[in-house]
């Protein structure tokens, strides 16, 4: 393992903002992990671990620690196959590129993770905030994630239900936040079964087709919608410099929806949202388009705030214009939350997660 020293943090980003990192290591093994971990106890240093830097908006000021980048690789699949002899286990490193994974999978017929094709990012970050797009979320195929457990100075394995995964949470960035250091994911995928196809995109990509798309062709479709919105990363393409949607779509109360359809009615339009219950009890959830809220609070697409600005493809995409400071995102993450509030009485969430603030 080698310590480098104020490594530049904004090239390991997406979104390509903020200082560099005081101390910065790359881990390509898990035996490297322990090591590292010890070196910042030591010196009492703030940790903070990096996938492929796509969720991230780093400080200006950078971070005043160790950034630990986990490169660990292999896909492997041992081929335990289940009583109906089509369930497909792969342990993955943390470090594999997300999208090469998916790839892998669809290219050997297996089924679970086809409508996540084209996110960025690494698979040690898909656990972290439950990634999830066109109808499916990691959760729904994670059997267990192995990670370092800095509390306890060793390695664990976490079986799903430990995770408490949610929308776009989990364990990681909320009740454990800074206690595990992901080194495999472990999925469960199903040979040969259906595509998933319960979102409206996919269905209209789909509407005029007599027989079940392939795994491929719903891959491919995902890509093909995700480049249309600018959220897959094209070289070239300046609406890609961002961290992917800035803000959560909100999860509301059924009183809170009621007030908002009101709101809306009020003013002849009506609010898109979509039942938001993975319980019981929360049936009556509604979660509401948080790209709607920003459109019809006087925030188009290709709005510019300086060097920060809206994609042109996609309201809820913030970009980087050329060359803007954390600073200028902050600026105008705080400038749409307020018009927000303002219009519709809801504080938008943001979803990427702030390094160094
Ligand atoms: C164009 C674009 C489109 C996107 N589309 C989607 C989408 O459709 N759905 C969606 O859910 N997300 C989307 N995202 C967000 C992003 O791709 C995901 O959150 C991704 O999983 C982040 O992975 P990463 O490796 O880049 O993590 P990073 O951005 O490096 O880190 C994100 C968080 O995960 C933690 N982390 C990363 N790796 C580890 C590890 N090994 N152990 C412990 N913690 C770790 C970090 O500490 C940090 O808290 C998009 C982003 C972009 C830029």
């Amino acid at each position: 393992m080698m310590i480098q020293e104020n490594v530049p943090l904004a090239p390991l980003t997406t979104l390509q903002v903020g200082g560099a990192a005081r101390y910065f290591a790359e881990l390509r093994r898990e035996a490297d992990v322990r090591e590292a971990a010890q070196f910042a106890k030591i010196r009492d240093l703030p940790l903070f671990v990096l996938g492929r830097g796509s969720n991230l908006v780093v400080a200006d000021s950078g971070w005043p620690g160790l950034v630990l980048k986990i490169t660990i690789g292999g896909i492997t699949s041992p081929n335990t196959n289940d009583a109906a002899g089509n369930a497909v286990f792969f342990s993955v490193g943390a470090g594999v590129n997300w999208d090469d994974f998916v790839a892998q999978a669809v290219a050997q017929n297996c089924a679970g993770v086809e409508c996540l094709s084209g996110i960025p990012g690494s698979v040690g970050g898909t656990p972290v905030q439950n990634v999830g797009a066109y109808g499916q979320e990691v959760s729904d195929t994670i059997e267990s994630v192995r990670a370092f457990d800095l509390k306890q100075d060793r390695v664990v394995v976490l079986p799903k239900p430990a995770c408490g995964f949610h929308y776009r949470a989990s364990i990681f960035n909320s009740t454990e936040r800074g206690r595990y250091i992901i080194l495999r994911v472990n999925y469960r995928l199903k040979r040969g079964g259906a595509p998933s196809l319960q979102y409206a995109d996919l269905q209209k990509h789909f509407a005029e087709r007599k027989t079940q798309p392939l795994l491929a062709e719903t891959s491919a479709a995902v890509r093909e919608i995700r480049q249309s919105k600018g959220m897959l990363i094209v070289p070239g393409d300046d609406d890609c410099r961002s961290a992917g949607s800035f803000f959560k779509n909100p999860v509301l109360s059924e009183e809170q929806f009621k007030d908002l359809a009101e709101r809306a009615a009020s003013k002849g339009l009506e609010v898109p949202s979509y039942a938001a219950g993975q319980s019981q009890s929360k049936d009556a959830q509604r979660k509401v388009s948080a790209a709607w809220l920003v459109e019809h609070s006087g925030f188009s697409k290709g709005y510019a705030a300086g060097a920060a600005g809206i994609s042109h493809k996609h309201a809820l995409a913030l970009i980087n214009r050329g060359d803007a400071k954390a600073s200028d995102i902050v600026g105008l993450k705080d400038q749409i939350q307020h018009g927000v509030q303002e219009a519709w009485g809801i504080l938008l969430e943001p979803e990427p997660v702030f390094v160094g603030f």
